[in-house]
């Protein structure tokens, strides 16, 4: 894999996927320009060097079908703004051939929703997995992804992956493209280079105490990156949604909390494993609970095991706040993935709230803390405090994956593994 700090783009044509799937407004407005924001550093660079530029990008899930509503024709001008210079747009991505080659260096063509073929995701369409002829029809589309990636390389002497967001899926533009560049012409962009950096101080360059906090609304979606961390952490802290699954496991009464009654058993199983371990489980022990799931229900602070019918816990309760503080507080490896209540609720943030400032009290006081994954990102931003903790994420479910443990296949396709 080549570096693209040490590349020299002189010359060069790069193919660069991007995550360009910002969010639009209904007159297709732009809303939140962050991830186009966040390509920058890796697009001016080749074009600095002297290179062209071929940007590609999915946007939205049209599902291989062509959808104006998704078409990247709508970011254009906004990409044209922030690179400072023209761009062309090839109206579709699999027939740019012409433009591709015409590019002169420091040029820009921007290729339209790679998603409107269904090549790029390479799942067959239209056929039900249960259908005995679906074997065939993947392997089908597993060929046509194959060519559709050729082609796409093709067009370039270079390929940049910079989309974090879509690295833990083997598509066409973010994995199988990257087979057609040898080794010396393939290279992670920056923006991807610093999320690789930073999954890999909390995963493998490990300061202690290391505390993860996970929150969000359920047990059943985290419990395989729970488990991987059960193994490297010193705190675990569990809160959000999932303190009453926890809570109804252990005997209590959660009212009409959120509560996986399926998933009791592997509650207990983490509260026995955290035990085997030697990690700390903090788990909620107070909550903020509501008589209706609305911003302005009327609410009383009770014992997580003990919530009235008719009730729900939206929030951590103060002494629950206060635990989560103690153990974030002297942590010098942070990671946190999921709000500790219904945040989107302005009078149920103060459990996400004395999250984050802990978090950025610890960052000041030394520890690398990375928040990632949709909800939190939005937590911090909400908060104001993005900038005060070492690292937010882009991925969501890429950097759940590789927070698992799991290999990212654009990653490793970039590094020829
Ligand atoms: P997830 O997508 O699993 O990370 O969950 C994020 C969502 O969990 C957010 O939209 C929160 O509003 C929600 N959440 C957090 N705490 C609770 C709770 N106590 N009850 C219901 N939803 C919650």
């Amino acid at each position: 894999m080549a570096s693209i700090e040490n590349f020299n783009f002189a010359g060069k044509k790069a193919i660069v996927r991007v995550d360009f799937n910002v969010p639009l407004d209904e007159n297709g407005k732009i809303t939140d320009d962050t991830r186009i924001r966040g390509a920058l550093p890796t697009l001016k660079k080749i074009l600095s060097d002297g290179g062209s530029l071929i940007i590609m990008s999915h946007m939205g899930k049209p599902k291989g079908k062509v959808n104006p509503k998704m078409s990247l024709s709508q970011i254009k001008d906004a990409v044209a703004q922030a690179l400072g210079t023209d761009v062309a747009f090839a109206e579709d991505c699999a027939t740019a051939d012409d433009m591709a080659a015409a590019l002169k260096p420091g040029q820009v063509l921007l290729l339209e929703n790679l998603r409107f073929h269904p090549e790029e995701e390479g799942k067959p369409v239209g056929i039900d997995k249960e259908d005995p002829a679906y074997a065939d029809a993947k392997k089908e589309m597993k060929a046509r992804q194959t060519e559709f990636a050729k082609h796409l390389a093709s067009y370039a002497d270079v390929y940049v992956n910079d989309a974090f967001g879509t690295a833990h899926r083997r598509h066409a533009s973010t994995a199988v493209v990257a087979d057609f560049f040898d080794n010396d012409h393939k290279m992670l962009g920056y923006l991807m280079e610093k999320e690789v950096k930073a999954v890999d101080n909390v995963l493998n360059n490990i300061k202690r105490p290391f505390t993860a906090i996970m929150g969000g609304s359920k047990v059943s979606t985290k419990i395989g990156i729970i488990e991987n961390l059960m193994d490297k952490v010193d705190n675990l802290i569990l809160c959000g949604g999932m303190t009453y699954t926890f809570a109804k496991a252990l005997g209590g009464h959660v009212g009409l909390s959120i509560c996986e009654n399926d998933k009791l058993d592997l509650a207990l199983d983490i509260i026995k494993k955290a035990k085997e371990k030697g990690v700390n489980l903090v788990l909620g022990t107070d909550c903020v609970a509501a008589d209706s799931f609305s911003n302005d229900a009327n609410t009383m602070v009770c014992n997580v095991m003990e919530i009235p019918e008719g009730w729900e816990g939206l929030d951590a309760g103060p002494n629950t706040r206060k635990a989560f503080a103690a153990a974030i507080l002297p942590s010098k490896t942070i990671l946190w993935n999921g709000p500790a209540g219904v945040f989107e609720f302005d009078n149920f943030t103060a459990g996400s709230r004395a999250i984050a400032d802990a978090v950025v009290e610890a960052t000041k006081n030394g520890a690398f803390s990375l928040v990632g994954g949709g909800d939190s990102v939005a937590c911090v931003n909400k908060f104001g405090l993005a900038d005060e903790v070492s690292y937010v994420s882009t991925g969501g479910g890429a950097l759940l994956e590789a927070i698992e443990g799991k290999v990212l296949p654009g990653i490793a396709a970039v590094k020829g593994e």
